[in-house]
């Protein structure tokens, strides 16, 4: 569902992708690792078109993104759903509220009735139910995360992307995302990409890996065939540090 060739993107003398070559296959999981400053965020940009590549191509859907005009674009977005590190509720909204605003402002033919059964159906796909009338300041850290994810669902997407889900969260609820990841593709039937620093994560969730090392992928594969048997030292490192 997304092909990349050749991929190469500068910010002036910065040098961060350096002709990336990925592919993601249909109802894939495949988990993108790479240090801090590497280009993963970079890289979902330009997939979903806030960022320009300098050359090379990114496919999506068969379609070449850079050259989409504004309303396929959007049409494009709708397919692909976004997971921020922050979870990113509105925190003076109600978690139906939160879960609302997307569908009001893009299926506009929605009867009430049809919103309340979706919303309450990803609420408890995520385990979440209970909280539909609470405030995001009401939640943990976790349920945040399980909440935005729902949210994140609510626009049927066909490709979901987890810019670190598990960040900042306890091994145990690291667990609950990482099943929710798997539970959303069973259900759902996406494709998805999961950034994470977490190898742990990357492990439990991932069909396979992929390594950005200096601009590019230098290792993709199960995560048998990357980590425990790896040469490279910075790859090695990752693995060392995380077991
Ligand atoms: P992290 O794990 O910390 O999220 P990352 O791999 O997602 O890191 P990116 O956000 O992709 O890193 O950034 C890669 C590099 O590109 C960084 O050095 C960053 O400063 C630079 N960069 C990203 N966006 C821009 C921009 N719009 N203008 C200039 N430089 C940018
Ligand atoms: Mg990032």
């Amino acid at each position: 569902v997304v092909e990349i060739r050749n991929l190469e993107k500068s910010f002036g003398d910065l040098d961060v992708l350096k002709g990336v070559d990925l592919d993601l296959f249909r109802e894939e999981n495949l988990v993108v690792l790479g240090k801090s400053g590497s280009g993963k965020s970079v890289l979902i940009k330009i997939m979903v078109g806030l960022l320009k590549q300098d050359s090379g191509s990114m496919k999506v859907f068969g379609q070449e993104v850079a050259k989409l005009g504004k309303k396929e674009l959007n049409e494009l977005r709708l397919k692909i759903g976004f997971s921020f590190q922050n979870s990113a509720l509105y925190d003076s909204m109600t978690v139906k509220e939160n879960m609302e605003f997307p569908l009001v402002r893009n299926e506009k033919n929605l009867s009430r009735k049809e919103i309340n059964m979706r919303i309450e159906e990803l609420l408890d796909s995520v385990g979440l139910p209970q909280t539909i009338n609470q405030m995001p300041s009401e939640l943990s850290g976790g349920q945040k995360k399980r909440i935005g994810v729902a949210r994140t669902l609510i626009l049927k997407p066909e490709i979901m992307l987890y810019d670190e889900p598990t960040a900042g969260l306890d091994p145990i609820t690291c667990r609950d995302i990482n099943s929710l990841i798997l539970e959303v593709r069973e259900r759902y039937k996406t494709s998805s990409i999961v950034i994470t620093h977490d190898l742990a994560c990357a492990k439990q969730t991932g069909d396979r890996m992929a390594v950005l090392l200096d601009g590019q992928f230098k290792a993709v594969g199960t995560f048998e065939e990357v980590f425990p048997e790896a040469t490279d030292e910075r790859i090695k490192s990752f693995y060392d540090y995380n077991f």
